[in-house]
This record gives C-alpha cells, sequence and structure tokens, in this order.
C-alpha cells in the first residue's frame, strides 16, 4: 500500500488533493492485493472549484474556432494511438477485460477522436430560403456551457471519449466524475487530450462515489447539461433530480439483448456469435447477448454445441496471453450473478453449464465466474426479462418467426438485438419490427462502430444518441438566424400575406 500511486483531482488544470482529506483504493479485479491507484474520494466542494474552472475556461474555449478545436482532438488520437498498448494494459488491469478487448476499448476513443475531429471541419447547419425577398437564414450549432458527465466502469476509455469529444468540438467545457471502478483510464484519456494541447480547465476530473461527488454534478446549477451512462436505477434518480433544474440530462442504460436463431440459420456462425456476445467483457457490456430466442427444431442442437463450447472458454486474468474472459468487476456484482444465477434454477430453467465463482489455483485472487447458459427459459422468467450484467445467457425456445419477434421485443430495454437467418425476407422484417435502436443480422448483438448513432429505446435510454453526428445534439442547442438586407420592416406571415 505504501508504494502505491495516489491521484488528484484533475481541477483547472492542477492536480489537487479531495478537500474531504479522504481517498479509496482501486484494485485490480483479477487480484485484489493488485493495487491499482489511491484516488480522490471527492465531495460537492470539489466539484464546485472544477464548475467554476470549466466555466472559466469556458469564456475561451467557446471562441477558439472548431477547426483549431478539431487539431487538438486530432492529435489526441495520434497520442492515443502511440500509447494504446501502456493505455490497454493498465485497462486490463483496472477493470479486467482481456488484452484484445482492452485494445479495442482504447481503438475505439481513437476512432471517436478522429470522427469528431472531422466534425470541427463540418458541424453543419441549414440555410432555407425566406418567404422575404432580401432576407438570408440559416440555423448553426451552439455551446451550453459546462457540461457534467457521469461514466460506467465498463468501457472507462470509450464512453468518457463518446461524451468528452463532441462536447469538446462544439465549445463546450466538461467536468467527468468517471466510475469509482475505473478512474485510472479516464486519467490516461484526458492526460492525452491536455498532451494534445487542450487548455486548462476545458477538462476537469473529479473522482469519488455516486451519490457523494457525481450526484452534487447533477444538482449544480452551472451546469445545464449532464450525460451520463449506467444503470437504470441511477439514470432514473439522474434525470429526477436534473428534471428540478430543467437540466438537458441523456441517459444511456441498461440492455436485455437478444440474439435470434432461426431453424435456416448457419448455427456455426450464431454459435460464434453468441459466444462473442454472450461471455465477451464477461457479459459485462450494455449490448451483451443475454437472451438467445431459439426456434425449437434447432435449440436442442444449439444448447449442446454452445455448451460444448461455453467450457472450452479460458478464464483468467486478462494479461494472460489465450485468455478469453476476465473477472467480473468487483465482489458486488459477483453476488449479483450469483443471485440470478439461483432465482433461474428456482424459477425452473435448466443450468446447463457453469453457474458458480471460479475459485481454483489463480482464479482464487480475483472474482471469476464461470461462462453460464441456461436453457428452457421462459419468456416471462426474471433471468429473461432483468439485466444481469455477467457472463450468463438464457436460451428460450420459440415455435414461429413472429413468437421470436414478439419475445424479443418482449422486455422492458430496447438497446440491441441481432437476428442469425439466411432468409432476407425475414432479415427485412426483423430490421423493421426489432424495436430496438441497434439491430445486427447474421452478426452479434456487440460491436458498434463510432460513427453511427448508439443508443435504445423505452428503459434503455430516453431519446437520446451517444456517436455519430447524433450525440451533437446533447452538446449543442440550435440558433436560428434571420439577417434582413432589405432595408426596410418585413413582417413575416404578414407582409407576404396573399
Ligand atoms: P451505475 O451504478 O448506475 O453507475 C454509473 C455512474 O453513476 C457511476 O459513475 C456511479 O458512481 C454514478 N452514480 C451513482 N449514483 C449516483 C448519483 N446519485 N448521482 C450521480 N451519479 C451517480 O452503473 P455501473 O454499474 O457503473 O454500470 C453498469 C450499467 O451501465 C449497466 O446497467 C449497463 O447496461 C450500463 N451501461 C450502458 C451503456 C449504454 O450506452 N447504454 C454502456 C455501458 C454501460 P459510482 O462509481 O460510485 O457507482
Amino acid at each position: 500500500m505504501a508504494d502505491a500511486t495516489v491521484y488528484n483531482n484533475l481541477i483547472g488544470g492542477e492536480w489537487v488533493p479531495s478537500k474531504s482529506g479522504k481517498t479509496f483504493t482501486s484494485y485490480n479485479p483479477a487480484n485484489t492485493s493488485d493495487i491499482i491507484g489511491i484516488f480522490q474520494d471527492s465531495n460537492g466542494d470539489d466539484i464546485d472549484a472544477a464548475v467554476a474552472a470549466a466555466k472559466a475556461a469556458y469564456a475561451r474555449w467557446r471562441l477558439v474556432p472548431a477547426p483549431k478545436r478539431a487539431e487538438i482532438l486530432f492529435r489526441a488520437a495520434q497520442l492515443l494511438t502511440e500509447r494504446k498498448e501502456q493505455y490497454a494494459r493498465e485497462m486490463t488491469r483496472e477493470m479486467g477485460k482481456v488484452l484484445e478487448e482492452t485494445r479495442g476499448d482504447v481503438q475505439e476513443a481513437i476512432d471517436m477522436a478522429y470522427f469528431m475531429a472531422g466534425e470541427g471541419r463540418r458541424m453543419y447547419g441549414q440555410t432555407t430560403p425566406s418567404e422575404m425577398p432580401n432576407k438570408f437564414q440559416m440555423s448553426v450549432r451552439q455551446p451550453l456551457g459546462v457540461c457534467g458527465i457521469i461514466t460506467p466502469w465498463n468501457f472507462p476509455m470509450a464512453i468518457p471519449s463518446w461524451k468528452l469529444l463532441p462536447a469538446l468540438i462544439v465549445g463546450n467545457t466538461a467536468v467527468i466524475k468517471p466510475a469509482e471502478d475505473t478512474p485510472l483510464s479516464t486519467f490516461n484519456f484526458v492526460q492525452t487530450l491536455m498532451d494534445a494541447g487542450l487548455p486548462p480547465g476545458v477538462v476537469n476530473i473529479v473522482t469519488g462515489y455516486g451519490p457523494t461527488a457525481g450526484e452534487p454534478l447533477v444538482r449544480h446549477p452551472d451546469v445545464p447539461v449532464i450525460s451520463f451512462t449506467g444503470s437504470v436505477e441511477t439514470g432514473r434518480h439522474v434525470a429526477t433530480v436534473g428534471a428540478q433544474y430543467l437540466k438537458h440530462v441523456a441517459l444511456e442504460m441498461g440492455g436485455k439483448n437478444p440474439i435470434i436463431v432461426m431453424e435456416d440459420a448457419n448455427l456455426e456462425l450464431a454459435l460464434n456469435g453468441i459466444l462473442w456476445g454472450a461471455f465477451g467483457t464477461t457479459g459485462q457490456r450494455c449490448t451483451a447477448t443475454s437472451r438467445v430466442i431459439a426456434h425449437r427444431n434447432v435449440a436442442e442442437e444449439l444448447t449442446n454445441r454452445l455448451a460444448e463450447r461455453a467450457i472450452q472458454v479460458q478464464v483468467g486474468d486478462g494479461l494472460e496471453s489465450g485468455m478469453q474472459m476476465g473477472p467480473v468487476i468487483n465482489q458486488q456484482q459477483l453476488e449479483t450473478i450469483n443471485g440470478y444465477v439461483q432465482v433461474g434454477q428456482q424459477e425452473g430453467a435448466r443450468l446447463v453449464t457453469g453457474g458458480q465463482r471460479l475459485r481454483e489455483g489463480s482464479h482464487a485472487q480475483g472474482y471469476f465466474f464461470a461462462p453460464t447458459i441456461f436453457a428452457d427459459v421462459q419468456r416471462t422468467m426474471r433471468i429473461a426479462q432483468e439485466e444481469i450484467f455477467g457472463p450468463v445467457v438464457s436460451i428460450i425456445p420459440v415455435d414461429s418467426f413472429a413468437e421470436a419477434i414478439d419475445v424479443a421485443n418482449d422486455v422492458p430495454y430496447g438497446l440491441s438485438a441481432s437476428i442469425y437467418t439466411q432468409d432476407v425476407n425475414r432479415a427485412f422484417v426483423a430490421m423493421r419490427d426489432l424495436y430496438t435502436g441497434i439491430v445486427y443480422i447474421n452478426a452479434p448483438t456487440i460491436g458498434a462502430e463510432v460513427h453511427l448513432p448508439f443508443g435504445g429505446t423505452k428503459a434503455t435510454g430516453n431519446g437520446h444518441r451517444e456517436s455519430g453526428t447524433a450525440t451533437l445534439d446533447v452538446f449543442s442547442e440550435w440558433k436560428s438566424i434571420y439577417i434582413d438586407y432589405s432595408g426596410s420592416l418585413q413582417r413575416a406571415q404578414i407582409d407576404n400575406a396573399e
């Protein structure tokens, strides 16, 4: 403990300790004796200081031409590319997912930086003809001010990048409160932005716990927009608090994402997709495949082949070569997953494989859970309805394509859905009728790219989208501008009326 690095908050370009005088320790979930660092357990006073710094920086940053802001983002993308391996390794230590996936997480931040840098030279508005002579009109995006950013632990660099980069390119400044389980990757990301030339105070980091460090940000009167990713429970609370201040609140929350496997599917392809979708990131993705809706003609074969493959998944420390699945994030998550396994058995689902914590050998040092498959699951069971956020997948047999679509949509969430079929007509009906923000055909429920909108329907969100150009709508407001060069008073809807 004596050797552990102490990380301070970043406020106005300075690294400063919390005014609370308190800290917390972050551990490697694959080996809990490995300390990642000691971070500030911040409070409302720290948030006040960070918001003040962001507000002061906003006065200058909003006037920097967007193509110049873009050059900083572009340089950050280049620096991230150089640092990718180091940051990926630190991320695996910090949150557990295997190195191949943490490289992907950093890559997503790189992609987003290049994409948003491009927006610095686009950021299109509209021009439209006026109904009056000698009058010009257009719309432009304007920044909002200080953005409050609250992020989860499962994509500790990608998600901060999805939020910070569009906020910055539009001309906002920000205060970010990362998840307490994964602050280091946010530090790495923001340090890179500063090394690329981001001025002091434009991005500020305040670490700590949700209720003590996150909530003061949501309540702060000088923060007009909150961008939140996390659980439905917290998101609903954040939206409720934000509503009292009439804030813009953009929420990205959970999922209960299905893969439909029709009787005509390429089963080998579907198996590969299910394994990646369900057990990638140890099932801790908002887009993880947690339901397989299988046509009854293939359900048994699919279940047996999936079980054979699941027991071969290499589970262990994500820094070791050959590992395919790392630990879950913490003890609490382990208990949640374990609880759902018991619920599934009590409800009458058939536990095909897994279902227990792994404790042998090096597994004893961390939070490892076996890849778990339930078969004969009914659509109404809790394990088929609630987000588990772990390596647990439920196979639900159905008798028809229509029933498959109906079951897919019959959950409170609507993030991602997928269908494996060779029938182009069914594929198009699925694209139309699956009520989710993302649909995949013959690919698993994970695999989004940064230049299309990302987000979901129903309890997954509140109508906003991240990524793509759609995310600019979260971090800007439209201003419509009318320029009358006629030299006389022209009254719209009156002077040109018949
Ligand atoms: P969480 O517990 O809701 O936490 C999310 C963030 O909110 C954390 O930084 C947390 O701080 C903070 N927080 C907690 N209480 C708060 C409060 N009262 N006021 C302000 N902030 C508060 O979620 P999580 O466990 O980190 O992440 C898992 C969830 O995120 C899953 O449901 C997953 O589906 C969802 N997710 C969604 C997407 C998407 O794009 N749709 C992407 C990834 C993850 P602490 O760190 O102290 O808890």
